[in-house]
């Protein structure tokens, strides 16, 4: 067997495997989705007591092993265990939704700005609540989608390719993956009408050009269109299944 190798990796859950023993499943900055077994982690005095819980960055020392579904972790030190998260139910909710969604929608293969981009967030959340709480979700969600290759064409129409009028009500063909304008439209076609605020405010987004944590948040009818579309297009390109974290979080944030 190689040496260990060294890499970030977010917790995204772990499960009891024997009187001393777990599995971590970890989003790691190097493979992506692994699963490791943290041999004597629920000893008292583990050395890795404490670090193997869910949202905690750690640095992690890993023996892969070849053809095997679940590696040896050797060590790990905690990074950040964003303990302001576990501060505030819905915080701690959307981050609940954000290892879902990676646990549901990545594999062993790397993804370093889906990384880097949760990393942030979970950051960034610990300092939120109310609607910029949920903004910053489903900006994420979004932009999670765009780094696993869901793009929504969001600059012009997806089948002419005109551009939308500045300023202008501009319609979403969630299954078509982007916006359509009215000649291409169809009567069939079930679209999303979005305000020019949420639309100006979604290009950024995918653009890249929001500072996620100096602009402000918009009103709350914007907020309500971005995550209607963000999960519309969510559930269509990744089978229709809502994340359940997500029940959970409405709940607890009552009526929105
Ligand atoms: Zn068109």
């Amino acid at each position: 067997m190689a040496g260990p190798e060294k890499t970030l990796a977010i917790v995204l859950k772990t499960q009891k495997w024997s009187e001393t023993s777990k599995i971590a499943h970890l989003y790691t900055r190097k493979w992506g989705k692994i699963s490791v077994m943290a041999k004597g982690a629920l000893r008292p005095k583990a050395k890795f007591w404490g670090h193997l819980e869910t949202f905690s960055l750690i640095e992690a020392m890993v023996y892969k092993k070849q053809r095997e579904r679940i590696h040896l972790l050797s060590q790990c030190l905690l990074k950040d265990a964003f303990g302001g998260l576990y501060a505030d139910p819905e915080r701690a909710g959307y981050g609940f939704c954000a290892v879902e969604f990676l646990d549901r929608h990545t594999l062993e293969e790397p993804n370093e700005d889906l990384f880097e981009w949760t990393v942030y967030n979970l950051r960034m959340w610990q300092k939120c609540s109310g609607l910029r709480l949920r903004l910053g979700f489903y900006e994420y969600l979004l932009l999670s989608l765009v780094a696993l290759g869901y793009r929504p064409a969001i600059d012009n129409c997806i089948s002419c390719g005109k551009v939308p009028d500045v300023g202008k009500k501009v319609m979403f063909d969630r299954d078509g993956g982007g916006l359509i304008c009215r000649n291409c439209a169809t009567e069939e076609g079930h679209y999303q009408v979005l305000s020019a605020a949420a639309y100006d405010r979604l290009k950024n987004a995918v653009n890249q050009s929001v500072d996620f944590k100096e602009d402000p948040c918009p009103p709350q009818s914007v907020v309500d269109e971005i995550t209607e579309t963000t999960e519309s297009f969510y559930g269509y390109h990744l089978g229709g299944m809502r994340l359940k974290s997500l029940e959970f979080v409405r709940r607890i944030a009552g009526p929105q």
